[in-house]
């Protein structure tokens, strides 16, 4: 639920989450509808879909436990070198380090070097001895994610009560090395095609290729660069949407008819009992103005 989201934003969702779902069993023997409804809001629902995946999958062909092997747990969906080096240090209390922006950071700064001049992996590797020199790699993976979230933060670290300065060259350096946390937005145009009819509903697919909604219900939608010609459809409105590092610039059309294509399916704009995508959300309440 934390990737991509601020804890602040996670805290309901996962209470809410955990006091439905309790045990890891329980969670692979609950329906894909059931789970996004539990995450509905919280957005990027590939998240949810794999973690039933990786549920069913453990249940099923490993024994209900985390494997040991780094290879094994990147065989879950959704899991890759990060999280697995995450999980292998947090349950199994491997020596290992998750290795995300914020740690690039820390090491970047305690080196004061550019992060793109650091080969991290052969770094960790070649102080092995020394990085993973207890018995609480657990507690080190925590502590390392922590301390560059709480101490040696992205803006105004906190060097006066920070364990390390001593040692710390970012912070003895008369020149420092200043590490920008680069986000690469990038900008997209999308036309999305409503059908709609006299009992509030719009036609929805799930057979769309919409890389952040893949396989979710969406109206048409269309990456596009030219004003649409199609006289069939009616401008409503534009808006702006942010999802990830995408910056949507949105044209919404509509038509009203009772027909619709063939793999499509009528939902209500209002109370909705089925999984509605936050994105489409949006784009109910666009149309609502219609009614
Ligand atoms: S002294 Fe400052 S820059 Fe160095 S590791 Fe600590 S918080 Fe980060």
């Amino acid at each position: 639920m934390l990737q991509q989201t601020q804890v602040k934003t996670v805290i309901p969702y996962f209470n809410r989450f955990t006091k439905k779902i309790k045990t890891l069993e329980s969670l692979s023997k609950s329906s894909e509808k059931q789970i996004l409804k539990l995450w509905e809001g919280l957005g990027y629902y590939r998240r949810a879909r794999n973690l039933l995946a990786s549920a069913k999958l453990l249940v099923n062909h490993f024994n209900s436990k985390l494997p040991y092997t780094i290879e094994e747990v990147k065989k879950l969906p959704g899991v890759g070198e990060y999280t697995a080096n995450a999980l292998l240090g947090l349950i199994h209390n491997q020596p290992k380090i998750a290795i995300d922006g914020n740690v690039k950071r820390v090491f970047a700064r305690l080196l004061n070097k550019k992060k793109e001049k650091i080969k991290f992996e052969k770094l960790i590797l070649l102080n092995k001895k020394k990085l993973f020199n207890t018995n609480r790699n657990s507690d080190f993976v925590e502590a390392l994610m922590e301390f560059g979230a709480l101490i040696c933060k992205p803006k105004d670290p906190k060097c006066g009560a920070c364990c390390l300065n001593r040692s710390c060259k970012y912070f003895k350096s008369y020149k420092k090395i200043i590490t920008k946390e680069k986000k690469m937005i990038k900008d997209v145009n999308y036309d999305i095609f409503c059908y709609l009819n006299s009992n509030k509903q719009i036609a929805l697919t799930k057979e769309n290729k919409i890389s952040f909604l893949k396989n979710f219900n969406l109206p048409e939608m269309k990456e596009t660069k030219k004003k649409i010609k199609d006289k069939g459809w009616k401008f409503l409105k534009n808006y702006k949407n942010s999802i990830s590092n995408l910056k949507l610039n949105i044209n919404v059309y509509y038509r009203f008819s009772n027909k619709k294509p063939s793999n499509y399916n009528w939902f209500f704009l209002k109370n909705n009992k089925e999984f509605i995508p936050s994105f489409t959300k949006k784009i109910f309440k666009q149309v609502s103005i219609l009614f």
